[in-house]
């Protein structure tokens, strides 16, 4: 492998933890790479806003830096016109990552929305797909924990790189919807199959199925059902429009998953004064919603709030349906 430069491998043997290989990985980068340097310095100066809700709370970020990210165009002419950023020959000289495995690399995300933000990309161009790699996900999870989560956009589902498979990671718990589901009022659960719980997240604005477990196979097994039974109420042969979240901690995964009914909202369509660039990936549905453009920071409302999350979610049936078809 020529490029990028290894940082590290990180394997089963690896004497060091991946998220402390990481993080000694964005330190290096920090100091060597320029265009990480300053997208981490324009981190600094992003603003937060707290939006409370009918039952719940988003956290607005005005974030400048992911303009590009935001307004992406990912329709396939477009992706095909483009250099894939996320293949190696593409990246920049100054990146280097860690070697997970033998097919995922660690990269620090050069436009950061955390204060420390991964992308967990394949070493091979090949698209976008979850169910092909279920294990890896879940292993990823336990082996960036207690540090970070893993989280993962569908190719129709704000992943700006639908052709080239990645995760993302980011610190654990800073996504609202992470504590949101462990709130025992909201806890619905809705059936128990061997060693995994699944459950509805109620009050919550938007339909959120999270399955927990504490052993591989099993959650492996039922999470991979859950997708073919949220494609085939969709009615696709490609995959289901999903965003998905996992984390690990006390001997447990948590996946939060977020079937979809559409990538972006009708605002942000809209024509001049009447546009709102909100492109929900899993961050924003995750409650970390994410604004490139100042005037939308300032304006965009609970009311709003709720009716982009309404117009994205599923209607909660299909919840009930995912589950009844497992
Ligand atoms: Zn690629």
């Amino acid at each position: 492998m020529d490029k990028p430069v290894l940082f590290s491998r990180y394997d089963a043997a690896s004497a060091v933890s991946l998220s402390t290989l990481s993080i000694q990985l964005l330190e290096q980068q920090k100091k060597t790479w320029p265009q990480l340097t300053s997208g981490y310095a324009s981190l600094e100066g992003i603003r937060l806003r707290e939006i409370a809700c009918d039952g719940f709370s988003v956290r607005m970020q005005f974030n400048p830096g992911r303009l590009v990210s935001s307004s992406a165009k990912v329709d396939p002419k477009s992706i095909a016109a483009r250099k894939c950023f996320l293949c190696r020959e593409n990246l920049p000289l100054e990146q280097q990552g860690v070697l997970y495995g033998t097919e995922t690399l660690v990269l620090c995300n050069p436009a950061p929305i955390f204060n420390e933000h991964y992308t967990l990309s394949n070493t091979e161009h090949t698209p976008q797909s979850l169910r092909d790699r279920i294990e890896l996900f879940l292993d990823l999870a336990k082996d960036l924990a207690p540090h970070f989560s893993v989280f993962y956009n569908g190719p129709k589902c704000g992943a700006s790189a639908p052709d080239h498979m990645h995760f993302q990671a980011s610190p654990m718990n800073m996504m609202p919807i992470e504590t949101d589901v462990c709130q025992p009022e909201r806890r619905e659960v809705l059936r128990t199959m061997g060693s995994v719980t699944m459950l509805r997240a109620a009050k919550l604005g938007r339909e959120v199925l999270v399955l927990e477990s504490t052993h591989r196979e099993e959650l492996s097994i039922e999470l991979a059902a859950a997708i073919t039974a949220m494609q085939r109420l969709e009615n696709v042969d490609e995959e289901p429009k999903i965003n998905v979240i996992c984390s690990y901690a006390d001997g447990a995964w948590r996946v939060i998953i977020f079937p979809r009914a559409k990538h972006r909202p009708d605002v942000f369509f809209e024509e001049g004064d009447k546009k709102v660039m909100i492109s929900p990936a899993s961050v924003d549905i995750g409650g970390l919603v994410i604004t490139p453009l100042e005037k939308d920071f300032h304006r965009v409302d609970a009311a709003l709030i709720q009716s982009i999350f309404r117009e994205v979610s599923v209607p909660r049936e299909f919840i009930h349906s995912i589950v009844e078809a497992l």
